[in-house]
């Protein structure tokens, strides 16, 4: 009932905006919506997800070119307008996506700038479309015989495109799509952990925001019906991220906000400043530059979260996840395990495993195998090397040498996510959850590779029977962990303890033949550590094979059934904890006894 309420509310409120509002404020409404646009797809690029973009007003100039050229010159409608605007915006977003976002870094804003000068340049230039002075006499738009040519009817068609796309968004935001972008952002490598095709998704919303600004340039270049190239150059880009930050990064509301508080700004300060100072000049960019510095430094979240509490809220949160039979709790059956003749197959092998950083040689060709069913520790002292034979066997890191084998099949050649997808799972030494985000949603991470909505389906919100799939698994896992009751709060608000369970949880969802957990009782009080190794032997006893890194000899001495210890990226011994206990070369290095 209320959402419709909310609806019927905003268009009358619009309704009644259009009818009695001058045409002045009604202009002003439209620029905003426009910016919005360009900004729902800045949030999801830069605020979700981490990439910051410079180009996203040559986009926009895209879109508005390709149409005003096709429109005036070729005399085709506005409509194939849009959909050359829309194509040439995502083709255009494919190639420099593809040429920038596999490097890290500052690749992207770079390669943006880059793209954002040369195409403002061409603009400027191009004397067939017009060069610096411009096109002129495109079309309007038109529906049937009526065209749509002063800014009180073009407000609707604007007002709809701002509500269009902002659901698409606010749905991808709630959806697996949105949960691998998240974890994209200075999480990839958990990402990729997790199965998460990163670059794929980096590419998907880079086309997408391109489309945006693409699609938010058509309907500029129709309402204005004269375009050039300033609105389109590096400086309207860098205005767009003004936006978002004021408006606040990482939300839909933000980037109405945003969009609207400098547009409004500009356009006052465009009028007092030239006459307090006396001269003209761009002197509002140097405020919106300060202003901008001040948000990050001081109020970096932006003006929404605060303007949030005053909106009512709707279908904001999860529905709770439907717990599924308490005997379904684990979420894969974990095949490989015979345990029948008493005897234990092999599920994971490492053969003279090497890594060496520069001069450093963390690992030294290192052998030892985990059989199915197992519970396999890792030991040693700090900087031994255990974490990089994680990071080896998992595919964040490169073997300088050696092979790791999952039964027949070669690892050390597979990507992160490939050797996740066979059903590897990981968690981290240093957590990596996504602390704003509730612990079942952290949980969906790992459940990622069980979801077949992609981006599409998210935005349209296709994937809902997907999402209650996904999310009931993500509960499981949980549940199995102990921390069922958890599911609703934010991961940030747990215990060390606790976050570790939920990277095992996560782990889980992931549905793991093997599942290794780097240091999982370290920070841990005592009491935690005796309910993990409890969970630990309840994940074996129904069939995981577990590898884990530790420190407490005591934590593994009825754990474990086999140790493996390095020492300077050497294996010095292996065996079971009492002959690990035994041994006096290990005493000596990892007790430090002589
Ligand atoms: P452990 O987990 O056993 O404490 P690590 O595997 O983290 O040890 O580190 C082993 C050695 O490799 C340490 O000397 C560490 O400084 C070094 N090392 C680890 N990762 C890197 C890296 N990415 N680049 C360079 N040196 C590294
Ligand atoms: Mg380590």
């Amino acid at each position: 009932m209320k959402p419709l309420l909310y609806l019927i509310l905003s268009v009358g409120f619009a309704a009644a905006l259009t009818f009695a509002a001058p045409e002045f404020y009604l202009t002003m409404l439209v620029y905003i919506g426009l910016s919005a646009i360009v900004c729902f797809g800045l949030v999801l690029l830069t605020g979700i997800c981490g990439l910051t973009s410079f180009g996203q007003a040559a986009f926009v100039g895209l879109g508005a070119y390709a149409s005003a050229v096709a429109t005036t010159e070729l005399g085709v409608s506005p409509w194939i307008g849009l959909v050359l605007a829309i194509v040439l915006t995502g083709l255009s977003g494919l190639l420099i996506g593809f040429l920038t976002l596999q490097l890290s870094g500052h690749f992207l804003p770079l390669g943006t700038i880059a793209w954002s000068v040369s195409l403002y340049l061409v603009a400027g230039n191009l004397q067939s479309i017009g060069g610096h002075t411009g096109l002129t006499g495109i079309p309007p738009l038109s529906i049937g015989a009526h065209q749509i040519s002063s800014a009180r009817e073009f407000l609707p068609l604007v007002l709809i495109s701002v509500a269009a796309t902002a659901w698409s968004c606010r749905n991808i935001l709630d959806s697996r799509t949105g949960r691998a972008l998240r974890a994209i952002n200075g999480r990839s490598i958990m990402a990729e952990a997790m199965a998460v095709d990163t670059f794929r998704y980096k590419m998907v919303v880079f086309i997408y925001a391109a489309v945006l600004a693409g699609f938010s340039g058509w309907l500029y270049a129709h309402f204005q019906r004269f375009i050039n190239p300033t609105p389109f150059s590096l400086h309207m880009s860098i205005e767009y991220l003004f936006m978002i930050v004021i408006g606040g990064l990482s939300s839909v509301g933000g980037a109405i906000a945003g969009a609207a508080i400098v547009t409004l700004l500009h356009h006052w300060l465009g009028d007092l400043l030239p006459r307090l100072l006396g001269q003209s000049g761009q002197f509002e960019t140097i405020v919106f530059c300060v202003i901008t510095v001040l948000f990050l430094r001081y109020l970096p979240g932006g003006v929404w979260p605060m303007m949030a509490r005053l909106v009512p809220r709707y279908g904001t949160g999860k529905s709770p996840p439907v717990l599924l039979e308490d005997d379904a709790v684990l979420p894969a059956p974990c095949a490989g395990v015979a345990r029948e003749d008493g005897q234990l197959k092999p599920l994971l092998q490492v053969n003279s495993i090497r890594k060496e950083f520069g001069g450093l040689v963390a690992v030294n060709d290192v052998n030892f195998g985990v059989k199915g069913g197992q519970i396999v520790a890792l030991i040693g002292p700090n900087g031994a090397g255990k974490s990089t034979m994680f990071n080896l066997i998992t595919g964040v890191l490169n073997p300088t040498g050696g092979e790791v084998r999952l039964e027949d099949r070669r690892l050390d050649r597979l990507s992160s996510k490939e050797i996740a997808q066979l059903g590897i799972a990981r968690t981290f030494q240093h957590v990596k959850l996504l602390d704003d985000r509730t612990v079942v949603e952290n949980v969906a991470i790992g459940a990622h590779r069980f979801g077949r909505s992609g981006f599409i389906r998210s935005a349209l919100r296709l994937d809902r029977a997907d999402e209650a799939q996904l999310l009931a698994r993500s509960a499981n896992a949980l549940k199995l962990t102990g921390l069922g009751e958890l599911a609703g709060r934010l991961s940030g608000q747990l215990s060390l303890g606790q976050q570790r369970i939920v990277e095992i949880a996560r782990a889980l969802a992931l549905g793991p033949r093997i599942l290794l957990l780097d240091e999982p009782a370290a920070g841990l009080r005592h009491q935690e550590k005796e309910q993990l190794a409890r969970l630990i032997r309840r994940l074996q006893e129904s069939g995981m094979t577990i590898l884990l890194v530790e420190h407490d000899m005591a934590f593994l001495m009825n754990l474990a059934e086999h140790i493996v210890v390095m020492e300077y990226g050497c294996k010095i011994a292996e065996g079971t904890p009492a002959e690990i206990q035994g041994n006096q070369r290990v005493l000596e290095a990892y007790l430090g006894v002589a």
